[in-house]
């Protein structure tokens, strides 16, 4: 049975103050009671404020990106220890924006889920097509490749044993354009056959969660469908009612 999981990215988004305000809200209605795990992705300087205040509260804290070395002359970045030492316990990896604003291709992207699995941190690891790649009938070939580079190599294949995949379409992300409950469950099913092939134990364990403009009036639907198992949520992820509500979706 897999635990669903509701992560929520906050992008670059908020201030110490709306931090505040956003995590006091999550941990009070999560502890109210929801069924899923439930996740929050600061900006990485709002990580240690968000750690005190979810301390000793089930609500998991993760950052949005992390550097693919351990340590050193890498002006700028934030290693995998540096995010357990403020209490990550998991990380987002390969979201269409790193690819598509810093480049990130895939060799990097699975650079960094076997450093951060190295050091201890859960991958979220984010793969899906562009429009374009899905009108011309591209998408399993781009999914396939996104998660071949881990499932190819026996580190990047030990890697995702403690991984998350969220599959996230780039245009239903931030568009308001969802996948149809159809549409998504396909490229899930699609990728736990796809990592089946390398290993079925891990297909039937590893979660799949489901991103692009996912509400709290969509969760329901979408976390319903057989290889769903919650979702990474972006926008609706930064109103404390609207993310409990998504939260709660999951039975
Ligand atoms: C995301 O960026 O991971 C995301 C799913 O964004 P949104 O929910 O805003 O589409």
């Amino acid at each position: 049975m897999r635990k669903p999981l509701v992560a929520g990215n906050w992008k670059m988004n908020g201030s110490s103050e709306t931090a505040q305000g956003l995590i006091a809200g999550i941990r009070e209605g999560v502890e109210a009671g929801v069924a899923a795990e439930v996740a929050i992705c600061p900006p990485f300087v709002y990580l240690s404020q968000a750690a005190a205040m979810l301390e000793g509260s089930a609500v998991a804290l993760g950052a949005q990106n992390v550097s693919q070395h351990d340590s050193g002359a890498y002006t700028g970045e934030i290693s995998s220890s540096m995010l357990l030492d403020m209490g990550c316990s998991y990380v987002i990896l390969g979201h269409s924006e790193r690819r598509a604003y810093y480049g990130e291709d895939d060799a990097l992207v699975a650079e960094k889920v076997i450093a951060a699995h190295g050091a201890g941190l859960k991958p979220i690891l984010c793969v899906g097509e562009t429009l374009d790649e899905r009108e011309s009938d591209r998408t399993e070939a781009v999914v396939a490749r996104q998660l071949d580079v881990l499932l190819d190599t026996a580190e990047g294949l030990a890697a995702l044993q403690d991984s998350v995949i969220a599959y996230e379409p780039v245009w239903a992300i931030g568009t308001g354009m969802t996948a149809t409950p159809q549409q998504a469950q396909d490229v899930h099913a699609f990728i736990r056959q796809r990592i089946a092939a390398k290993d079925a134990e891990l297909a039937g364990k590893i979660r799949l969660l489901y991103g692009g403009s996912v509400k709290g009036a969509n969760a329901a639907e979408l976390f319903a469908m057989a290889d769903i198992d919650g979702g990474l949520i972006g926008g609706a992820s930064l109103q404390a009612e609207e993310f409990l509500t998504i939260c709660r979706a999951p039975e």
